[in-house]
């Protein structure tokens, strides 16, 4: 006999299906505990993985989270749904029906009534973010035209933004707007090939008292618009840190520095991604693969973790018991 626990339903890497579904191991407990984010009137398929073992799922606050079988549809009692002789995977759905908060869902084993797994549910608002996107020039450069060996993909541009979307809709219910239409960026000077971006020295508009990064800082501070997107040519953080870097941004701030050269269209993705999430406040991850905050790109996916997600949409995080199952 197994141990069920709720795992997210299997997707490819890299995929917009990620349904902010964070995985967390076994405590010292030993139960599993994970986090699903619903959106306010929306749903959720979740996995749940049996062995065989015979369980009930129930939710302590069915009006935030209700459990429905997935093949019938039919809302789960106040008790739960028992599953006596379970696959060694069984479908269910998270339904939430316009009450936002948090609350939890669990598996209990029907034979002794332990708790295996829970699933913390957080049943959010629609949070309305924008962003802007810039190309940069400098007057010995034009991002567009001269000097580099591609012009900028709009066409895979445009499929990376789209999936930006997806990424945030689907993980933290944040809705992302772009604001029209993109604009050139123009510096009367010489930011630098590779530019530093925190060394002075660079000729930023008649003068080399500011690094590039403050400039971009000043330049975004009082913008209305929450992300702004500056698609520069090769940077470097500073002249020490000599290892190459497809994204930067402050954190938290309001402007993300994208090198959009040479990337297949699912490494912009995550840089643009990975780049907002820092403006939001968050930091890296310490899991070293598998996430949208994985410092290493190659390493990275496209999920968020229950912390980036409650950053980024902090609604849907009040807490709400229901005393009948206390
Ligand atoms: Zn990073």
């Amino acid at each position: 006999m197994g141990t069920p626990f709720f795992s997210p339903p299997a997707v490819k890497p890299n995929s917009t299906d990620i349904f902010g579904f964070d995985e967390v191991p076994p405590t010292a407990s030993g139960i599993f505990n994970a986090y699903q984010m619903v959106p306010l009137n929306g749903y959720r398929d979740v996995d749940i993985s049996t062995g065989g073992e015979p369980f009930v799922v129930f939710s302590r606050a069915p009006d935030i989270a209700q459990v429905l079988e997935s093949k019938t549809g039919v809302p789960a009692p106040d008790k739960g749904l028992a599953f006596r002789n379970p696959a060694p995977s069984v479908k269910v759905t998270i339904r939430n029906q316009g009450m936002e908060g948090l609350t939890e869902v669990v598996i209990m084993k029907l034979l002794d009534g332990a708790v295996t797994s829970t699933l913390a549910v957080s049943a959010k608002t629609p949070k309305p973010l924008t962003f802007k996107v810039f190309t940069l020039e400098d007057s010995l450069r034009n991002v567009g035209q001269q000097e580099r060996p591609t012009s900028i993909d709009l066409g895979r541009l445009k499929t990376s933004l789209e999936d930006v979307k997806k990424i945030y809709l689907n993980q933290a219910n944040v809705v992302l707007t772009q604001q029209f239409p993109l604009e050139s960026l123009s510096i009367e000077g010489d930011l630098g090939d590779p530019i530093m971006l925190e060394d002075k020295g660079a000729l930023i508009n008649g003068k080399r008292d500011q690094a590039p990064l403050n400039f971009f800082e000043e330049r975004f501070k009082s913008s209305p618009v929450r992300f702004n997107i500056v698609l520069s040519w090769e940077f470097l953080q500073n002249k020490r840190e000599r290892k190459s870097i497809g994204g930067l941004a402050p954190q938290p701030g309001n402007v993300c520095i994208i090198n959009p050269f040479i990337v297949d269209y699912a490494f912009l993705t995550q840089r643009i991604a990975h780049e907002m999430m820092h403006s939001l406040g968050a930091g890296h991850v310490t899991p070293t693969s598998g996430f949208l905050m994985t410092v290493d790109e190659i390493n990275s996916n496209w999920r968020m973790t229950r912390a980036n997600i409650d950053l980024a949409n902090p609604s849907g995080m009040l807490v709400v018991v229901d005393p009948r199952f206390l």
